[in-house]
Protein backbone atom coordinates (compact mmCIF):
# COMPACT_ATOMS: atom_id res chain seq x y z
CA UNK A 1 0.00 0.00 0.00
CA UNK A 2 1.33 3.54 -0.91
CA UNK A 3 1.90 5.93 2.19
CA UNK A 4 1.23 9.25 0.75
CA UNK A 5 3.58 12.31 2.30
CA UNK A 6 0.63 13.81 4.34
CA UNK A 7 0.51 10.13 6.12
CA UNK A 8 3.69 10.94 7.90
CA UNK A 9 3.38 14.20 9.49
CA UNK A 10 0.67 13.14 11.57
CA UNK A 11 2.96 14.55 13.82
CA UNK A 12 4.40 17.57 12.42
CA UNK A 13 1.43 19.10 11.17
CA UNK A 14 -1.30 18.52 13.87
CA UNK A 15 -5.03 19.62 13.18
CA UNK A 16 -7.57 20.43 15.78
CA UNK A 17 -8.92 17.56 18.03
CA UNK A 18 -12.73 16.73 17.01
CA UNK A 19 -14.79 17.67 19.77
CA UNK A 20 -18.86 17.40 19.27
CA UNK A 21 -21.34 19.78 20.47
CA UNK A 22 -21.65 18.22 24.02
CA UNK A 23 -18.00 18.50 24.88
CA UNK A 24 -17.16 15.01 24.23
CA UNK A 25 -13.61 14.11 22.54
CA UNK A 26 -14.15 11.67 19.38
CA UNK A 27 -11.22 9.66 20.37
CA UNK A 28 -12.26 6.05 18.73
CA UNK A 29 -13.18 5.34 15.35
CA UNK A 30 -15.04 1.68 14.23
CA UNK A 31 -15.34 0.58 10.91
CA UNK A 32 -17.10 -1.51 9.26
CA UNK A 33 -14.73 -2.99 6.27
CA UNK A 34 -17.28 -5.31 4.76
CA UNK A 35 -21.15 -5.75 4.98
CA UNK A 36 -20.61 -9.14 4.15
CA UNK A 37 -20.44 -11.86 6.58
CA UNK A 38 -20.04 -15.68 6.12
CA UNK A 39 -22.76 -16.59 9.12
CA UNK A 40 -26.34 -14.83 9.20
CA UNK A 41 -26.58 -14.41 12.75
CA UNK A 42 -30.65 -13.99 13.64
CA UNK A 43 -30.52 -10.88 15.39
CA UNK A 44 -28.20 -9.17 13.01
CA UNK A 45 -28.98 -10.26 9.44
CA UNK A 46 -32.30 -12.17 7.28
CA UNK A 47 -31.52 -14.79 5.75
CA UNK A 48 -31.38 -13.62 2.19
CA UNK A 49 -29.57 -10.43 2.39
CA UNK A 50 -28.50 -7.96 -0.21
CA UNK A 51 -25.20 -6.76 0.02
CA UNK A 52 -23.74 -3.79 -2.03
CA UNK A 53 -22.03 -4.01 -4.79
CA UNK A 54 -18.45 -4.23 -4.33
CA UNK A 55 -18.23 -1.15 -6.80
CA UNK A 56 -19.69 0.88 -3.72
CA UNK A 57 -16.87 -0.01 -1.84
CA UNK A 58 -14.09 2.09 -0.52
CA UNK A 59 -10.96 0.57 -1.53
CA UNK A 60 -8.47 -0.52 1.01
CA UNK A 61 -6.06 2.46 0.16
CA UNK A 62 -9.32 4.58 0.91
CA UNK A 63 -9.82 3.20 4.35
CA UNK A 64 -6.18 3.77 5.46
CA UNK A 65 -6.75 7.21 4.40
CA UNK A 66 -9.87 7.82 5.80
CA UNK A 67 -8.70 6.25 9.02
CA UNK A 68 -5.30 7.90 9.23
CA UNK A 69 -7.04 11.60 8.87
CA UNK A 70 -9.10 10.73 11.62
CA UNK A 71 -5.89 9.32 13.60
CA UNK A 72 -4.28 12.92 12.54
CA UNK A 73 -7.40 14.13 14.41
CA UNK A 74 -7.24 13.04 17.90
CA UNK A 75 -8.57 9.18 17.22
CA UNK A 76 -6.34 7.14 19.63
CA UNK A 77 -8.44 3.75 18.86
CA UNK A 78 -9.37 2.01 15.49
CA UNK A 79 -11.69 -1.07 15.70
CA UNK A 80 -12.32 -2.98 12.48
CA UNK A 81 -15.59 -4.53 12.31
CA UNK A 82 -18.19 -5.48 9.59
CA UNK A 83 -19.95 -7.55 8.44
CA UNK A 84 -17.07 -9.73 9.07
CA UNK A 85 -14.33 -8.13 9.05
CA UNK A 86 -11.77 -11.48 8.07
CA UNK A 87 -13.68 -11.92 5.21
CA UNK A 88 -12.38 -8.60 3.82
CA UNK A 89 -10.27 -9.87 0.83
CA UNK A 90 -6.89 -8.51 1.47
CA UNK A 91 -7.51 -7.22 5.06
CA UNK A 92 -4.40 -8.20 6.07
CA UNK A 93 -2.90 -5.43 4.07
CA UNK A 94 -4.93 -2.68 5.75
CA UNK A 95 -3.97 -3.81 9.58
CA UNK A 96 -0.66 -4.10 8.17
CA UNK A 97 -0.48 -0.18 7.05
CA UNK A 98 -2.98 0.59 10.40
CA UNK A 99 -0.28 -0.75 12.41
CA UNK A 100 2.37 2.62 11.32
CA UNK A 101 0.21 4.34 13.41
CA UNK A 102 0.65 1.72 16.25
CA UNK A 103 4.30 2.20 15.99
CA UNK A 104 4.38 6.02 15.53
CA UNK A 105 2.66 6.37 19.12
CA UNK A 106 -0.30 8.03 17.17
CA UNK A 107 -2.67 5.53 17.91
CA UNK A 108 -2.61 3.20 21.27
CA UNK A 109 -4.87 0.46 19.68
CA UNK A 110 -5.91 -1.51 16.72
CA UNK A 111 -8.78 -4.05 17.37
CA UNK A 112 -10.94 -5.87 15.51
CA UNK A 113 -14.61 -7.52 16.57
CA UNK A 114 -14.78 -10.75 14.54
CA UNK A 115 -16.81 -14.36 14.43
CA UNK A 116 -13.54 -16.10 14.45
CA UNK A 117 -14.46 -18.34 11.40
CA UNK A 118 -11.25 -16.88 9.57
CA UNK A 119 -8.94 -16.56 13.33
CA UNK A 120 -7.11 -19.09 13.04
CA UNK A 121 -5.64 -18.82 9.47
CA UNK A 122 -4.96 -14.82 10.80
CA UNK A 123 -4.22 -14.99 14.49
CA UNK A 124 -0.83 -15.00 14.59
CA UNK A 125 -0.20 -12.19 12.25
CA UNK A 126 -2.62 -9.83 13.01
CA UNK A 127 -0.40 -10.61 16.89
CA UNK A 128 2.58 -9.67 14.75
CA UNK A 129 0.95 -6.48 13.29
CA UNK A 130 0.47 -4.90 17.10
CA UNK A 131 -3.21 -6.18 18.05
CA UNK A 132 -3.19 -6.82 21.21
CA UNK A 133 -6.47 -7.61 21.88
CA UNK A 134 -9.51 -8.75 20.11
CA UNK A 135 -13.50 -9.12 20.46
CA UNK A 136 -15.22 -12.98 19.30
CA UNK A 137 -18.37 -12.76 19.28
CA UNK A 138 -19.79 -16.15 20.56
CA UNK A 139 -23.50 -16.36 21.99
CA UNK A 140 -23.48 -20.45 23.28
CA UNK A 141 -21.35 -23.36 23.54
CA UNK A 142 -23.66 -25.72 22.05
CA UNK A 143 -23.06 -26.60 18.47
CA UNK A 144 -26.53 -27.10 17.93
CA UNK A 145 -27.90 -23.67 19.41
CA UNK A 146 -24.87 -22.21 17.33
CA UNK A 147 -25.86 -23.02 14.46
CA UNK A 148 -29.25 -22.35 14.91
CA UNK A 149 -28.53 -18.58 16.36
CA UNK A 150 -25.46 -17.89 13.32
CA UNK A 151 -27.62 -19.86 10.44
CA UNK A 152 -24.04 -20.88 8.44
CA UNK A 153 -21.73 -20.83 11.52
CA UNK A 154 -19.93 -24.18 12.98
CA UNK A 155 -18.84 -23.56 16.79
CA UNK A 156 -15.63 -26.09 16.68
CA UNK A 157 -14.11 -23.14 13.93
CA UNK A 158 -14.74 -20.44 16.25
CA UNK A 159 -13.55 -22.22 19.05
CA UNK A 160 -10.24 -23.57 17.43
CA UNK A 161 -9.91 -19.35 15.88
CA UNK A 162 -9.73 -18.55 19.89
CA UNK A 163 -7.37 -21.43 20.73
CA UNK A 164 -5.28 -19.70 17.89
CA UNK A 165 -5.99 -16.34 19.28
CA UNK A 166 -4.59 -17.46 23.09
CA UNK A 167 -1.58 -19.28 21.52
CA UNK A 168 -0.84 -16.06 19.54
CA UNK A 169 -0.67 -14.24 22.60
CA UNK A 170 -4.05 -12.45 21.68
CA UNK A 171 -6.12 -11.25 24.89
CA UNK A 172 -9.41 -12.52 23.77
CA UNK A 173 -13.16 -11.04 25.25
CA UNK A 174 -16.32 -12.32 24.56
CA UNK A 175 -19.06 -10.62 23.40
CA UNK A 176 -22.58 -12.57 23.89
CA UNK A 177 -26.24 -11.08 22.85
CA UNK A 178 -28.60 -12.14 25.35
CA UNK A 179 -31.14 -13.49 23.63
CA UNK A 180 -34.63 -14.41 25.43
CA UNK A 181 -35.13 -17.90 25.86
CA UNK A 182 -32.51 -19.10 23.57
CA UNK A 183 -28.95 -18.69 25.65
CA UNK A 184 -30.89 -17.33 28.53
CA UNK A 185 -30.13 -20.52 30.90
CA UNK A 186 -26.62 -21.09 29.64
CA UNK A 187 -24.89 -17.54 30.64
CA UNK A 188 -23.59 -18.85 33.79
CA UNK A 189 -21.84 -21.59 32.02
CA UNK A 190 -20.87 -19.27 29.25
CA UNK A 191 -18.59 -16.97 32.20
CA UNK A 192 -17.25 -19.68 33.60
CA UNK A 193 -16.06 -21.30 30.45
CA UNK A 194 -14.51 -17.78 29.27
CA UNK A 195 -13.48 -16.89 32.83
CA UNK A 196 -12.04 -20.62 33.24
CA UNK A 197 -9.93 -19.37 29.84
CA UNK A 198 -8.81 -15.92 31.21
CA UNK A 199 -11.24 -14.30 29.01
CA UNK A 200 -14.09 -11.25 29.64
CA UNK A 201 -17.33 -11.77 28.85
CA UNK A 202 -19.41 -8.97 27.54
CA UNK A 203 -23.08 -9.51 27.53
CA UNK A 204 -24.97 -7.44 24.70
CA UNK A 205 -28.60 -6.22 24.94
CA UNK A 206 -30.40 -7.11 21.63
CA UNK A 207 -30.87 -3.54 20.04
CA UNK A 208 -33.81 -3.30 17.19
CA UNK A 209 -31.77 -2.40 14.06
CA UNK A 210 -32.46 -3.41 10.68
CA UNK A 211 -35.45 -6.24 9.41
CA UNK A 212 -34.30 -9.72 10.28
CA UNK A 213 -37.68 -11.52 10.45
CA UNK A 214 -38.43 -12.02 13.63
CA UNK A 215 -39.84 -10.09 16.31
CA UNK A 216 -37.51 -7.82 18.98
CA UNK A 217 -39.41 -8.96 21.55
CA UNK A 218 -39.52 -12.28 20.89
CA UNK A 219 -35.50 -11.89 21.21
CA UNK A 220 -34.92 -8.93 23.60
CA UNK A 221 -33.59 -9.87 27.01
CA UNK A 222 -33.32 -7.40 29.38
CA UNK A 223 -29.43 -7.35 31.26
CA UNK A 224 -31.29 -6.12 34.35
CA UNK A 225 -32.89 -9.52 34.79
CA UNK A 226 -29.43 -11.62 33.86
CA UNK A 227 -27.41 -9.62 36.43
CA UNK A 228 -30.42 -10.49 39.00
CA UNK A 229 -30.54 -14.00 38.55
CA UNK A 230 -26.83 -14.17 38.48
CA UNK A 231 -26.58 -12.23 41.65
CA UNK A 232 -28.48 -14.84 43.26
CA UNK A 233 -25.78 -17.61 42.85
CA UNK A 234 -22.69 -15.47 42.07
CA UNK A 235 -20.53 -12.24 43.83
CA UNK A 236 -20.93 -9.54 41.08
CA UNK A 237 -18.87 -6.13 42.40
CA UNK A 238 -18.84 -3.08 40.20
CA UNK A 239 -15.52 -2.13 39.30
CA UNK A 240 -13.60 0.89 37.49
CA UNK A 241 -12.46 -1.14 34.60
CA UNK A 242 -13.13 0.55 30.93
CA UNK A 243 -11.69 -0.37 27.75
CA UNK A 244 -13.13 2.54 25.84
CA UNK A 245 -16.29 1.43 24.97
CA UNK A 246 -19.83 1.61 26.46
CA UNK A 247 -19.83 -1.70 28.79
CA UNK A 248 -19.85 -1.45 32.26
CA UNK A 249 -17.75 -4.15 34.40
CA UNK A 250 -18.51 -6.44 36.77
CA UNK A 251 -15.72 -8.70 38.98
CA UNK A 252 -17.47 -11.86 39.83
CA UNK A 253 -15.86 -13.09 43.05
CA UNK A 254 -16.39 -16.42 42.13
CA UNK A 255 -14.51 -17.18 38.89
CA UNK A 256 -12.12 -13.76 39.28
CA UNK A 257 -12.88 -12.73 35.97
CA UNK A 258 -14.56 -9.67 34.44
CA UNK A 259 -17.95 -9.83 33.05
CA UNK A 260 -19.52 -6.87 31.36
CA UNK A 261 -22.86 -5.67 30.37
CA UNK A 262 -23.46 -3.41 27.65
CA UNK A 263 -27.06 -2.33 28.21
CA UNK A 264 -28.34 0.68 25.68
CA UNK A 265 -31.77 -0.33 25.85
CA UNK A 266 -31.89 -0.46 30.13
CA UNK A 267 -29.29 2.25 30.51
CA UNK A 268 -28.79 4.74 28.26
CA UNK A 269 -24.46 5.31 27.89
CA UNK A 270 -24.85 8.31 25.18
CA UNK A 271 -23.47 10.95 28.04
CA UNK A 272 -19.94 9.26 27.32
CA UNK A 273 -19.78 8.68 23.88
CA UNK A 274 -16.35 8.92 22.40
CA UNK A 275 -17.26 7.40 18.93
CA UNK A 276 -18.29 7.65 15.29
CA UNK A 277 -18.77 4.96 12.87
CA UNK A 278 -17.56 4.33 9.02
CA UNK A 279 -19.10 1.99 6.79
CA UNK A 280 -17.11 0.08 3.85
CA UNK A 281 -18.53 2.93 1.70
CA UNK A 282 -17.43 5.74 3.44
CA UNK A 283 -20.68 6.75 5.42
CA UNK A 284 -19.95 8.18 8.77
CA UNK A 285 -22.76 7.57 11.31
CA UNK A 286 -22.19 9.90 14.22
CA UNK A 287 -24.29 7.92 16.34
CA UNK A 288 -25.41 4.09 16.19
CA UNK A 289 -28.86 4.66 17.21
CA UNK A 290 -29.60 7.49 14.72
CA UNK A 291 -30.15 7.76 10.66
CA UNK A 292 -28.36 10.96 10.66
CA UNK A 293 -24.90 10.26 8.69
CA UNK A 294 -22.44 12.08 6.42
CA UNK A 295 -20.77 10.87 3.01
CA UNK A 296 -17.27 11.01 3.45
CA UNK A 297 -16.58 9.18 -0.12
CA UNK A 298 -17.21 12.03 -2.10
CA UNK A 299 -14.91 14.79 -0.54
CA UNK A 300 -12.34 11.92 -0.32
CA UNK A 301 -12.29 11.51 -4.02
CA UNK A 302 -12.75 14.68 -5.06
CA UNK A 303 -9.21 15.56 -4.07
CA UNK A 304 -5.90 14.19 -3.51
CA UNK A 305 -4.89 15.95 -0.45
CA UNK A 306 -7.12 15.59 2.81
CA UNK A 307 -8.75 18.90 2.97
CA UNK A 308 -11.94 18.50 2.27
CA UNK A 309 -12.10 15.65 3.61
CA UNK A 310 -11.18 17.24 7.01
CA UNK A 311 -13.95 19.82 6.54
CA UNK A 312 -16.56 16.81 5.53
CA UNK A 313 -15.28 15.58 8.98
CA UNK A 314 -15.41 18.72 11.04
CA UNK A 315 -19.26 18.78 10.05
CA UNK A 316 -20.34 15.42 10.64
CA UNK A 317 -18.88 15.66 14.44
CA UNK A 318 -20.96 19.29 14.48
CA UNK A 319 -23.52 17.38 14.06
CA UNK A 320 -23.34 14.27 16.60
CA UNK A 321 -26.55 14.00 18.55
CA UNK A 322 -26.71 14.24 22.10
CA UNK A 323 -27.75 9.88 21.96
CA UNK A 324 -30.20 7.08 20.53
CA UNK A 325 -33.68 6.57 21.26
CA UNK A 326 -33.93 2.97 20.56
CA UNK A 327 -37.13 1.53 21.95
CA UNK A 328 -38.43 -2.32 21.88
CA UNK A 329 -42.32 -2.53 23.11
CA UNK A 330 -45.14 -3.78 22.14
CA UNK A 331 -46.60 -0.73 20.19
CA UNK A 332 -43.54 -0.56 18.10
CA UNK A 333 -43.03 -4.27 16.26
CA UNK A 334 -40.93 -2.24 13.03
CA UNK A 335 -37.05 -1.73 14.03
CA UNK A 336 -36.28 1.23 15.39
CA UNK A 337 -33.95 1.92 12.29
CA UNK A 338 -34.31 0.18 9.08
CA UNK A 339 -30.04 -0.20 8.98
CA UNK A 340 -29.00 -3.51 10.06
CA UNK A 341 -25.93 -4.06 12.45
CA UNK A 342 -23.73 -5.52 10.10
CA UNK A 343 -23.40 -2.28 8.31
CA UNK A 344 -21.98 -0.06 10.82
CA UNK A 345 -20.67 -3.14 13.17
CA UNK A 346 -20.35 -3.74 17.12
N1 LIG B 1 -19.06 -10.21 12.43
C1 LIG B 1 -18.40 -9.68 13.57
C2 LIG B 1 -18.94 -10.30 14.83
O1 LIG B 1 -20.01 -10.88 14.82
O2 LIG B 1 -18.25 -10.13 15.85
C3 LIG B 1 -18.42 -8.18 13.66
C4 LIG B 1 -19.69 -7.47 13.31
S1 LIG B 1 -21.08 -7.80 14.35
C5 LIG B 1 -22.32 -6.77 13.60
C6 LIG B 1 -20.60 -6.96 15.84
C7 LIG B 1 -21.38 -7.28 17.08
O3 LIG B 1 -22.70 -6.82 16.94
C8 LIG B 1 -21.46 -8.75 17.43
O4 LIG B 1 -21.00 -8.93 18.75
C9 LIG B 1 -22.93 -9.06 17.34
O5 LIG B 1 -23.30 -10.02 18.27
C10 LIG B 1 -23.55 -7.71 17.62
N2 LIG B 1 -24.89 -7.53 17.08
C11 LIG B 1 -25.33 -7.76 15.82
N3 LIG B 1 -26.64 -7.42 15.70
C12 LIG B 1 -27.03 -6.95 16.91
C13 LIG B 1 -28.27 -6.45 17.43
N4 LIG B 1 -29.35 -6.33 16.68
N5 LIG B 1 -28.29 -6.05 18.72
C14 LIG B 1 -27.18 -6.16 19.50
N6 LIG B 1 -25.99 -6.62 19.07
C15 LIG B 1 -25.93 -7.02 17.80
FE1 LIG C 1 -22.12 -11.79 10.77
FE2 LIG C 1 -21.34 -10.66 13.03
FE3 LIG C 1 -23.77 -10.14 12.01
FE4 LIG C 1 -23.29 -12.54 12.98
S1 LIG C 1 -23.28 -10.62 14.15
S2 LIG C 1 -24.28 -12.08 11.01
S3 LIG C 1 -21.18 -12.82 12.52
S4 LIG C 1 -21.87 -9.58 11.13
Amino acid sequence: MNVRPQDLDLATAPRPALIDPFARAITYLRVSVTDRCDFRCVYCMSEHMAFLPKADLLTLEELDRVCSAFVARGVRKLRLTGGEPLVRRGIMTLVSSLARHLQSGALDELTLTTNASQLARYAAELKGYGVRRINVSMDTLDPDKFRAITRWGELDKVIAGIDAAQQAGLEVKINAVALKGVNEDEISSLMEWAHGRGMDLTLIEVMPLGDVGETRLDQYLPLSLVRAKLAERYSLDEIDYKTGGPARYMRVAETGGRLGFITPMTHNFCESCNRVRLTCTGTLYMCLGQEDAADLRGPLRASEADDLLHTAIDAAVSRKPKGHDFVIDRRNKRPSLPRHMSVTGG
